[in-house]
């Protein structure tokens, strides 16, 4: 079946969305890839969801990317006597390493880096910005703070320190031994959550190494501060605009979106843009007119990949949301407008290698060559298959490689359909002949076409793509 849209779906596996049934419906509405959240859910309901997903991908004969999400970081208030307590402007109320449950004067803070970080005057955001607390003094095992803005304040709340950079890795022991079952799950991605520096990542590369691709989940601000040398460290970014918006001020998480997808563009980087995308249909069937347009934004931004969170994972309408995401990509793309802001908004190739002088001649051929259908690009890395995703053609990209973890990494990537061949090939002519058929038979070409073939020479050499190829098909 030809790829109808570029841009690729990730929805979020959660109760809404958990059993076989569920899961086909949502690849049957649009889905390309799952998210299962360590925040949440235990390893056995991971490794039930990972089972069904693979299960599904061999009967729909698609390949699907799963992103195993850490946790990281996250911080958190303990528990209170009650529901919580109700913070009013200007009281005072303390943070502390004592984990008895807490009341209107006190709660449980229970990670005493961040009580070695804080200064007066620093400022605590917790549940999820809501309530601001202005810290007036602070030891190493208490901080007294002010409430500036006031709100309910109930158990586990999560606290944000936008300002602070706090001396913890961005993989705590929770992490390593989700991560350690992840990978033993055969999961595609690792999502690494509150990454702050360039050092995390290269933390999470030491640990993980080649067994899956690393996505840097962009959520606090001195993690921007890097942004250029975090995105070329990783292996694709998420746009984390939940925490995001905590951590900098929500007016300018658009602009920081928009700086990201271009930097990651810029090196062949797939982006993801998260969270709230249609967020009201967690309890409508319809979303606001400016979700819609929030979604639209980011396919004209030119993002690989949009995600779904709370709507698929635990909201009323899940197949609902995907089929909507679905519908605006595909409005969105068939707009002439679409391939023109991709073309304008190419960037001249970055590391100036032997793939990427190719994979760039590859996308100015599409442009000349009208007859042409699609671009093939043998690549048993998938590197390759970036930089000519990379270039946004206006043509299907379809991915041969010897591999299935490849195949399955490439369902986050702009425009990309992934194809198994694992024959070594002794002729080119035998590879040309292997892309016509897979091009043909797939339905992305047919006789009176072109396409146009990149490759390593000799070929199945890891690592070489020297060789471009238009092909006339008879
Ligand atoms: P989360 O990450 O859903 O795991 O918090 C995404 C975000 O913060 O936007
Ligand atoms: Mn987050």
């Amino acid at each position: 079946m030809p790829l109808k849209t570029k841009t690729k779906i990730l929805a979020t596996i959660g109760p809404s969305s958990a059993t076989k049934e569920q899961i086909e419906k949502l690849i049957d509405a649009g889905a390309d890839a799952f998210r299962v959240n360590f925040s949440h859910g235990t390893h056995e309901e991971h490794k039930e969801r990972v089972a069904i997903i693979r299960k599904l991908e061999k009967e729909k004969g698609r390949y699907i990317s799963i992103l195993a999400d850490m946790q990281g970081p996250k911080l958190r208030v303990g528990t209170f006597i009650g529901a919580g307590v109700d913070l009013k402007e200007g009281q005072k109320f303390r943070l502390d390493l004592d984990p008895a449950p807490g009341n209107d004067q006190r709660v449980n803070l229970p990670h005493k880096e961040i009580f070695a970080a804080l200064k007066p005057g620093d400022r605590l955001l917790l549940n999820d910005g809501n309530i601001v607390l202005n810290v007036d003094d602070c030891g190493a095992d208490y901080a007294d703070t002010t409430v500036v803005v006031p709100g309910f304040l109930s158990a586990h709340k999560g606290v944000n320190l936008p300002n602070t950079q706090l001396p913890i890795s961005a993989i705590t022991e929770k992490d390593r031994e989700d991560l350690k079952f992840a990978l033993k799950l055969g999961v595609d991605w690792i999502g690494l959550s509150f990454v702050q520096t360039a050092e995390d990542v290269r933390e999470a590369r030491r640990l993980i190494g080649d067994k899956a691709w690393l996505i840097t989940k962009l959520e606090k601000p001195s993690a921007i501060d890097e942004l250029e040398e975090i995105i070329k460290l990783s292996d694709a970014v998420m746009v984390a605009r939940g925490d995001l918006g905590v951590e900098c001020p929500i007016y300018t998480v658009p602009v920081l979106q928009k700086r990201i997808v271009t930097c990651c563009r810029k090196y062949a980087r797939p982006v993801i843009v998260a969270t709230q995308m249609l967020e009201s249909m967690i309890n409508n069937p319809t979303p606001t007119r400016a979700e819609v347009s929030d979604v639209a934004t980011a396919v004209y931004d030119g993002a690989d990949t949009v995600m779904l969170s709370a709507e698929t994972a635990a909201g009323k309408y899940p197949v609902e949301a995907v089929k909507m995401m679905n519908n605006i990509i595909q409005q969105v793309e068939a707009d002439p407008l679409f391939y023109t802001l991709m073309q304008n908004s190419r960037l001249h190739p970055c590391c100036g290698g032997e793939a990427d002088s190719i994979t760039f001649a590859a996308s100015e051929i599409a442009n000349v060559l009208e007859s042409v259908s699609a671009i093939i690009t043998y690549s048993s890395s998938g590197f390759t298959t970036l930089l000519t995703a990379r270039e946004r053609p206006n043509l299907p990209i379809l991915a041969i490689t010897p591999d299935v973890e490849v195949a399955r990494r490439m369902a986050l990537v702009w425009g990309v359909k992934s194809f198994i061949n694992k024959e070594s090939f002794k002729s080119f002519d035998k590879a040309e002949n292997v892309a016509i058929r897979i091009a043909t038979e797939n339905g992305f070409a047919e006789s009176g076409d072109h396409i146009i073939i990149t490759a390593g020479f000799p070929l199945n050499t890891k690592g070489r793509t020297n060789m471009l190829h238009t092909v006339y098909i008879p």
